[in-house]
């Protein structure tokens, strides 16, 4: 596993996301996740699943501490009052005293940004969480939360893959000394379709995930978080460890980055142009 040292922060590269697992299914996807090997989970209060996302690291049998647990504040809880209050309910679900990274889940402007900023300091300050940070934030944002307002932040969460571009949010990140953790890395399902990724892929005997999920993580402070249900989906979006993409396969890739986006609700903010 590759880990991103980042703020004093040290994170698996390769984690695994939990959005639309649910119940049994959650607990028993998490459960397999950390049994073949991941160390990093991704959650949220809006997935519904905290409850089982914590129940499959409490009985993984692993130390707290080899896990980088995120789970996300919902765009309603973000009044500063909401934000303690809410936290608090998230880790009586998980029911862990602490998370690794909490993270605004997306902006909103209803709340003012200082003050849920603020609130998210004093719960790190409380040891409710290691580390703080956003999701969703485009460049502004991210220059209005740092240099406005001073916040000390771990990263941003964002969609990123082959055909999404995030040069702008990128070099943000990268003057803050912030990581970019890409969601949706497989670009739910659009990765696998792609004859480019799959021709790359056959050179090294894997799939076009694997090549996707590979080119992210050999970014700079790139972190991704595929999603599977499926046993034998986590299995290999894990076993990218064991090849190297050369600088035509990378240049190959680079070519196709464009402005796909998988995620795009009403409520997002005015996105960066590719
Ligand atoms: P994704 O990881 O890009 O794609 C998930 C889809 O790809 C599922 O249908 C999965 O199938 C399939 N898949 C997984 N591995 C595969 C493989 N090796 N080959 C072929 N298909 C494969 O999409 P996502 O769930 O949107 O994003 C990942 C995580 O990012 C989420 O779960 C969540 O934790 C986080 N996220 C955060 C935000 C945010 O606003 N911060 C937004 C979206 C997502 P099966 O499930 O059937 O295995």
């Amino acid at each position: 596993m590759k880990h991103l040292d980042v703020k004093g922060a040290r994170i698996p590269a390769l984690g695994f996301g939990t959005w639309q697992l649910s119940g049994r299914g959650c607990r028993e996807a998490v459960r397999q996740a950390l049994e073949l090997g991941y160390r990093h989970i991704d959650t949220a209060q809006m997935y519904g699943n905290e409850t089982e996302v914590g129940h499959a690291i409490r009985h993984s049998g692993l130390p707290r501490r080899e896990i980088f647990l995120t789970t996300k504040v919902a765009p309603g809880n973000l009044a500063a009052a909401k934000v303690r209050s809410s936290t608090e309910e998230s880790l009586r679900r998980l029911g862990l005293d602490q998370v690794d990274l909490l993270l605004i889940h997306w902006p909103s402007g209803e709340a003012p940004l200082a003050k849920t900023l603020a609130a998210l300091a004093t719960l790190r300050e409380q040891g409710k969480t290691r580390f703080i940070g956003v999701s969703n934030f485009n460049v502004a944002l991210l220059k209005q939360a740092v240099e406005t307002l001073g916040a000390d932040l771990l990263g941003n969460q964002v969609e990123y893959h082959p055909f999404l571009s995030q040069r702008a949010v990128m070099g943000a990140l990268k003057r803050y000394g912030m990581m970019l953790t890409a969601y949706s890395p497989l670009g739910r399902g659009q990765v696998q379709r792609s004859p480019v990724l799959a021709a790359i892929g056959r050179k090294y005997d894997k799939s076009a995930a694997q090549v996707a999920l590979r080119w992210l993580i050999d970014q700079d402070h790139v972190a991704a978080i595929p999603k599977a249900a499926s046993a034998a989906h986590t299995a290999s979006n894990l076993d990218i460890f064991d090849f190297t993409l050369s600088a035509e396969d990378r240049a190959a890739i680079d070519v196709l980055r464009g402005n796909l986006r998988v995620v795009d609700p009403g409520w997002g903010p005015a996105w960066d142009p590719p």
